[in-house]
């Protein structure tokens, strides 16, 4: 049987490429920004008429991404980066790429007719949606709708414990980035040891605090397929200041229901492209820190390296603390205004340079297991919080 031309496809919730050629077992594909900007790490697409062929994808416009400030010493998103293949969207594989001269080649022996691609294994609104029916299915759980987001979709926010007299305000958020997938991976698995009855720690925590889990942000971002954006074209951690709801209703969504409920804690989880480990921002910048914010983030560092050997306060946040804080991320701007413990968690996209798995580097799995040690951490510092 000759074989066929191969096709690219991103016709799906989350896809995202822009197809340039197809030649031989060679197709050349373009990221597609967001909006005007160049947020565009994220991809994920569908080829298929790929059997027996070994596959070539190369992204012609990689160096075109922007980059943080204070990186000039870390290695680029592309460089130790392997993408993910999987033949039915469930089991996800890293392959092998190469980067050199600008341009970013994906290399992968198709490993059945049809194989997706994705810069890291997706989590769909389905997933979403079935992890808020796992954790309402527990009657300690329910769900309410914070609002609706421009494109008609659920703002959801799950109440986990019941609120009382001294009872911690703890908020957990997810996914304000669509293309950082692991904070969704994070948040089922934090929600599920959480709401595990066989789990000791779990049980205490949905007794002592009064929890607050918005585990997707963003999700007109995700259906999109976005790296960063929402659907008006808003980098919504960068709008925590004086929130505008016309560009980042999401967060004006969120910011009401803070404020009407209060914050004891908070933890806004991320994805990083470019470094190699787990790390932790904390409340040390704001104009408010205090002594009482220092210690709490450094006693919750040290219960996490205790708990996830991946983690150590060894690894900081790069390119050394800013002298200012930016109080258009939300973890800053709510440690400001509640002048409580509010923690950024960035997760890579490559792997960790300790405990680090050669084979699948950070993974969906691992992105939950650190979902489960959260709780550890969280217990360390909860009688002390306020
Ligand atoms: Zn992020």
């Amino acid at each position: 049987m000759s074989q066929g031309t191969l096709t690219l496809s991103t016709g799906f919730e989350g896809g995202s490429a822009l197809p340039v050629s197809v030649s031989g077992e060679t197709l050349r594909i373009r990221l597609r920004a967001d909006a005007a900007g160049r947020d565009m790490n994220w991809f994920y697409f569908r080829i298929s008429g790929a059997a027996g062929r070994e596959l070539r994808v190369v992204i012609e416009n990689a160096s075109d991404l922007s980059r943080l400030a204070g990186r000039d010493e870390v290695p680029d998103c592309w460089t130790g980066y392997r993408p993910f293949v999987s033949a039915n969207r469930r089991d996800w594989t890293r392959c092998d790429a190469d980067y050199a001269d600008g341009v970013f080649t994906i290399k992968t022996p198709a490993v059945a007719d049809t194989v997706w691609v994705a810069y890291y294994p997706p989590f769909p609104m389905d997933r979403h949606d079935a992890m808020i029916a796992a954790a309402v299915s527990d009657g300690r759980c329910r769900l309410e709708r914070l609002g609706v987001t421009p494109q008609g979709r659920d703002l959801d926010l799950l109440r986990i414990g019941t609120p009382g007299p001294g009872k911690p305000k703890v908020w957990i958020m997810g996914r304000q980035h669509p293309s950082e997938t692991m904070a969704g991976f994070f948040v089922e698995g934090l929600l599920a040891r959480l709401l595990d009855p066989s789990d000791a720690l779990g049980r205490a925590l949905c007794d002592a605090l009064d929890i607050f889990v918005v585990p997707t942000v963003n999700p007109d971002g995700c259906a999109m397929g976005n790296t960063r954006l929402n659907a008006r074209g808003m980098n919504l951690n960068r709008a925590w200041d004086g929130t505008d709801p016309e560009t980042a209703p999401e967060v004006a969504m969120i910011l009401t229901r803070m404020r009407a409920e209060g914050v004891d804690f908070c933890l806004d989880a991320h994805g990083d492209e470019e470094l190699p480990y787990v790390f932790l921002g904390g409340p040390l910048e704001i104009p408010s820190r205090s002594s009482r914010l220092d210690t709490l983030f450094n006693d919750f560092g040290q219960a996490l390296e205790r708990s996830c050997p991946a983690y150590s306060m060894d690894d900081p946040y790069p390119g050394g603390a800013p002298e200012t804080a930016d109080l258009r991320m939300a973890w800053n701007a709510i440690a400001e205004e509640f002048d409580c413990l509010s923690i950024l968690l960035e997760m890579p996209f490559k792997d960790t340079h300790r405990d680090s798995d050669p084979e699948m580097g950070w993974s969906p799995a691992r992105s939950a297991d650190l979902g489960r040690s959260m709780l550890d951490a969280i217990d360390a510092v909860r009688r002390r919080l306020r």
